[in-house]
């Protein structure tokens, strides 16, 4: 065994990082493992929901992203074909930051990253963590630096697994000595029934016509997206494609690439989407991943092994929610493992009372946007539905302003002085 902890947490997105500030500001020994060098450019629609400002700030690092964020997202648009409706964002209740923002992933994943390790976690990055295996009294899990190849030995009685859910769990991370309930944790409990359709491309535009401060939802035939100026009038576009149409535009734009094909494809389905992106450049590469896995994987059999973001479950992207859950999922966790000392999680029979009210909490706080992200999903890649809604939207926007609030975008109960929900008024 090359070293202790008292958590080791697998993964710096939103919720690895988030989970790891908390614990360590309160005296936990924390080791954070990242595999990718930071900072990464990410597959996201990069939407922070207002929800989440008062998080970030308890977090320290409120006002850091705010800075590099583009302007407060006020107001959304659904664009469906050649028509678009608009409507005010649901207001949060909170004088200092009624409204979200939006950030590229590269820049809020590498300021959340820095404070983890200013609050005291050990960070391992790039070290991707290859294996887990349980013994009576710990969990141990091997690391392996990028580079060098180097590998070590880390154990802590807990291990919490935020390394998302793109790359399917038991091939990234491999339990096979980690005891039946470490490796259906790992799998998923259901995890082929999660797997979607959908493959998900995102990519960065400078020199857009698109408005700051406007979150544009894209509806179109077997699939759906979002645009945003996240900082820097830099703008993203990021879509999800059902595998049936993405094979079309490819037998469509023979010799692309399936973001290239896909990409034309938007262009053509939303007339509004080219005429914002006529004129503009795009900054880097396409990023594509898939299949997504909408669902929840949280298990409360899992032991020492505790899931948290994406890892635990995920809303579909069309609502934005992911990184919102990530960072509020991390309070749960955190709320839940703090009520113990460290040392008295080696027991199984503390562990199983932690994931208990961890699952019970994490549920009851994230099911409803999980479901309700899964029939806004349907009903934007079916033409013929959203063709028989679109006229009722037209005519009551404010549909769109209490959708927005329905997702969670301004459900705040988190911290104690944001309990109150929100004010439709925008
Ligand atoms: C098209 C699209 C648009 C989206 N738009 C939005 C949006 O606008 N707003 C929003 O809130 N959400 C959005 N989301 C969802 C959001 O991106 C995710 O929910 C969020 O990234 C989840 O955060 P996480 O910390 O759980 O996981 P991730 O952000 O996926 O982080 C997991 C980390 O774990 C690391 N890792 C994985 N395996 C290992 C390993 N074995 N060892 C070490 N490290 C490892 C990875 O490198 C990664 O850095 C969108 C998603 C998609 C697909």
């Amino acid at each position: 065994m090359d070293a202790h902890y008292d958590a080791v947490i697998i993964g710096a997105g939103p919720a690895g990082s988030s989970t790891a500030i908390l614990l360590a500001r309160k005296g936990w020994r924390v080791a954070l493992i990242e595999k990718a060098l930071f900072p990464r450019r990410k597959v996201c629609g990069e939407c922070i929901a207002a929800s989440n400002m008062p998080l970030l700030d308890a977090l320290g690092i409120g006002h850091a992203a705010r800075d590099l964020a583009g302007a407060p997202l006020r107001n959304v648009a659904l664009i469906f074909q050649d028509r678009m409706v608009r409507a005010g964002l649901p207001r949060f209740n909170d004088r200092r930051h009624p409204w979200g923002y939006a950030l590229g992933r590269e820049s809020l994943d590498t300021l959340l990253l820095e404070q983890a390790a200013n609050a005291g976690a050990s960070v391992f990055c790039p070290w991707t963590a290859l294996a887990m295996e349980k013994a009576p009294e710990h969990m141990s899990c091997t690391i392996q630096e990028a580079r060098s190849r180097e590998t070590r030995i880390l154990a802590a009685p807990v291990v919490i697994a935020a390394c998302g859910s793109w790359e399917t769990h038991h091939r990234a991370i491999h339990a096979s000595s980690g005891g039946p309930d470490v490796r259906t944790a790992l799998a998923g409990p259901q995890s082929d029934r999660h797997r979607s359709d959908l493959f998900a491309f995102k990519a960065n535009f400078t020199s857009t016509t698109l408005q700051n401060g406007v979150l544009p939802v894209l509806s179109f035939p077997g699939g759906y997206g979002g645009m945003v100026v996240e900082g820097r009038s830099i703008a993203t576009l990021a879509f999800c494609v059902r595998r049936d149409t993405l094979a079309a535009c490819r037998q469509a734009k023979r010799g692309a690439t399936a973001a290239e094909a896909a990409f034309a494809y938007v262009m053509q389905a939303c007339r509004e989407v080219d005429l914002m992106l006529a004129g503009s450049e795009r900054l880097g590469p396409w990023l594509s991943i898939g299949p997504i896995r909408p669902g929840v994987r949280l298990a409360k059999n899992s032991g020492a092994l505790f899931m948290v973001g994406n890892a635990a479950g995920e809303a579909h992207p069309i609502i934005g929610e992911g990184i919102s859950m990530a960072i509020q999922g991390a309070w749960l966790l955190a709320e839940a493992l703090l009520a113990q000392k460290p040392e008295a999680l080696r027991s199984k029979e503390h562990q199983d009372s932690v994931q208990r009210k961890y699952v019970v909490a994490w549920r009851r706080a994230f099911l409803p946007r999980i479901r309700l992200a899964a029939a806004f999903a349907h009903i934007a890649m079916r033409p013929a539905l959203m063709g028989a809604m679109f006229p009722i939207l037209e005519r009551h926007p404010w549909l769109l302003t209490h959708a927005a609030a329905w997702s969670g975008k301004v459900e705040g109960s988190f911290l104690p002085e944001n309990k109150t929900r929100y004010n439709a008024e925008s």
